[in-house]
């Protein structure tokens, strides 16, 4: 447990953060979400909201800086020209993500974690790659790739706006979730669903990640009330269960980054 007066870059001033990176941590969370519609029930900014949760909850248990969070994002074909959803086009956020890291690393950060709380594989592993050519440490996290949850904690896999999403919202931002409004929604794939991951499963041999293909029929066509899978299961109990495993998980990573790599060496990558 750490205890700070401020957790973000944007509360500290220069010298403050020039000053953590040489005597806390210089490693560093950019927190990254999506304007997307999550539904009747639940703010366009879950991602954004869930993103900037996790990584507040896992500074507080080890040191790391955080950089102000990216509240757009990037977004797969089938999320286009659905009301409520502003997706950025792709070379916008990879250049963001590239460009911030790259500022952020002048003031003596050597360890970079893109932490994010919405499906942007497309962009967030380019923007990795491209760092990794400069030079950068750059690790990037999709929360519901910590959770690999078969319906232990859940009723059902994680999809989208339904009972893992609205659970973590109950718990860190119950003002802005109206249950009332919860329902049940989806949509059919157009392979099988056995052979596509659902976010958060424990995959089996052979199945492909759910942006490995063009499986679905475009969202404002197919889905009735924008959420896939069932919101009204969702708990304020599951959200806690569900966001502690999370942030547990990328806690142990961060602390096994700080052991192999301490503060002020930068590792190889270039
Ligand atoms: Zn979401």
């Amino acid at each position: 447990m750490t205890t700070r007066k401020y957790y973000w870059w944007h509360e500290m001033t220069g010298p403050e953060v020039i000053d953590f990176a040489k005597t806390k941590s210089d490693i560093a969370i950019l927190p990254i979400g999506a304007i997307e519609q999550h539904g009747p029930h639940a703010p366009n900014g879950v991602d954004a909201f869930n993103a900037r949760g996790i990584a507040e909850l896992v500074a507080k248990k080890t040191d790391v800086m955080l950089l102000p969070w990216f509240f757009y994002g990037s977004h797969p074909y089938h999320h286009h020209y659905m009301p409520g959803t502003i997706p950025l086009s792709y070379d916008t956020h990879i250049a963001m993500l590239v460009d911030v890291i790259k500022g952020a690393s002048v003031t003596g950060y050597n360890k970079f974690i893109i932490l994010s709380a919405h499906g942007q594989v497309s962009t967030t592993l380019v923007a990795v790659h491209k760092l990794g050519l400069e030079g950068h440490f750059t690790l990037s996290l999709h929360w519901y790739d910590f959770l690999r949850d078969n319906k232990d904690a859940l009723i059902d896999y994680m999809w989208h706006a339904e009972e893992a999403e609205t659970s973590m919202g109950l718990y860190l931002y119950p003002e802005y979730i109206d249950m009332s409004k919860a329902d049940a929604g989806g949509g059919e794939p157009l392979v099988d669903r056995k052979f596509i991951i659902a976010p958060g499963q424990m995959p089996k041999p052979g199945m492909m990640y759910h942006f490995e293909g063009t499986f679905a029929r475009p969202e404002y066509k197919e889905l009735k009330n924008g959420i896939i899978g069932d919101a009204r299961n969702a708990t304020l109990e599951k959200g806690e269960k569900i966001t502690t495993r999370t942030v547990d998980h990328i806690v142990a990573l961060i602390e096994d980054i700080k052991m192999r790599w301490p503060i002020g060496v930068k590792p190889p990558v270039k």
